[in-house]
């Protein structure tokens, strides 16, 4: 990386309207085209689609998310449409995007907004944080991509920018409050749905994770994590937590037509609503329990999965029996189910 002299080297905070002009003109150069994009410039973008992406993209990829976006947006094509919805096939649509709590916060954000405002998304961020299960991250990022307000806008990204551009010292998390105030520094009026988007775009193309590609950034001359020559470093991290691991069993139970043994979990709690394969209890130890059917159990082998708390290993035993289920055709379990139980039925049908 070519050193940058120190006299052209100023701190991104004195000289915010530089940075803001050098990022925006990257931006209409560079940024990325996304299903729920308009394009830099461009007149501002549906809320409802703005919406449906954020929460979308949380812990989850663009690449992953692009499907899933363009699959609720054809069968669903306004926050009215979706407040109508079964719950249960909402509920099959998002399957496989993981973390279901949304799924469920999803809908009744769009219950809200279609029975209380009229089917119109509130257009300040105060108003979009009083609606259910949104939070402070997409209340800003629809207030400013939709609806052109000056919201900061912080995400994982944009926080691994900020720990680069002002060497941030202190780790993550404890650096979270002090990365959304220097954020919150280069925030201005002009354009501010760009803003936010050019530097998530930023983060995730080119001062990515890893090792950033500082040879193609426009901000080098204010960046001092640049400039003290190993912005690889930041942000700084505490040790990492090691993730608890449990055990269960999942049974893969089929009847003579082919079908397959699921139940409804219940509303609350891990997957909630959700359809599942019956399982026991997932726990420190392996506590097998009873299976749900009389059947020739066979041993089918293990999956992995890993949740935000903990990591999850199911030895899976299946068999051929009958018994009071949801009895479900397998193509349609394979495509409606969460992901750990589609792991654990395709390892059951061996
Ligand atoms: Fe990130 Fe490098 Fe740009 Fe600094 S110069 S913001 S480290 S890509």
């Amino acid at each position: 990386m070519a050193p940058v002299p120190i006299q052209v080297f100023t701190q991104a905070a004195t000289d915010a309207p530089a940075v803001r002009a050098a990022l925006l003109d990257w931006y209409d150069a560079h940024g990325r085209t996304l299903a729920w994009r308009v394009g830099p410039g461009a007149s501002r973008p549906d809320p409802y689609r703005v919406w449906l992406s954020e929460v979308m993209l949380q812990q989850t990829t663009t690449a992953h998310a692009t499907p899933y976006f363009l699959a609720f947006t054809q069968r669903w094509p306004t926050v009215d449409d979706l407040a109508a919805a079964a719950d249960s096939d909402v509920m099959a649509a998002w399957a496989g995007l993981g973390y279901y709590a949304r799924a469920r916060n999803l809908l009744a954000c769009a219950r809200a907004v279609s029975g209380e405002h009229g089917g119109v998304f509130p257009n300040t961020e105060v108003g979009l944080l009083a609606l259910p299960g949104v939070g402070a991250y997409t209340a800003a990022a629809v207030a400013a991509i939709a609806f052109g307000r000056p919201a900061n806008v912080v995400d994982g990204n944009v926080e691994r920018v900020m720990a680069r551009l002002f060497a941030v010292e202190t780790p993550l998390p404890a650096a979270r409050p002090e990365l959304k105030r220097l954020a919150g520094s280069l925030v201005g009026d002009e354009r501010p749905g760009d803003w936010a988007q050019a530097l998530m775009d930023l983060g995730a193309t080119v001062c990515r994770p890893g090792q950033p590609l500082c040879e193609r950034c426009p901000l080098t001359a204010w960046c001092a994590g640049f400039q003290a020559g190993r912005p690889e470093r930041y942000p700084l991290k505490s040790p990492k937590v090691q993730r608890p691991r449990r055990r269960g069993v999942a049974w893969v139970l089929r009847d003579a037509r082919g079908r397959v043994a699921l139940v409804r979990r219940p509303d609350k709690g891990l997957l909630g609503g959700m359809l599942g394969l019956p399982t026991s209890e997932w726990s420190s130890a392996t506590i097998e329990g009873p299976p749900p059917a009389p059947a020739d159990w066979r041993d089918a082998g293990a999956v992995e999965h890993v949740f935000t708390h903990f990591s999850l290993t199911l030895d899976v035993r299946s068999g051929e029996g009958g018994g009071d289920f949801v009895w479900t055709p397998v193509d349609e379990a394979l495509a409606a189910l969460p992901t750990v139980f589609r792991k654990a039925l395709e390892r059951g049908l061996g």
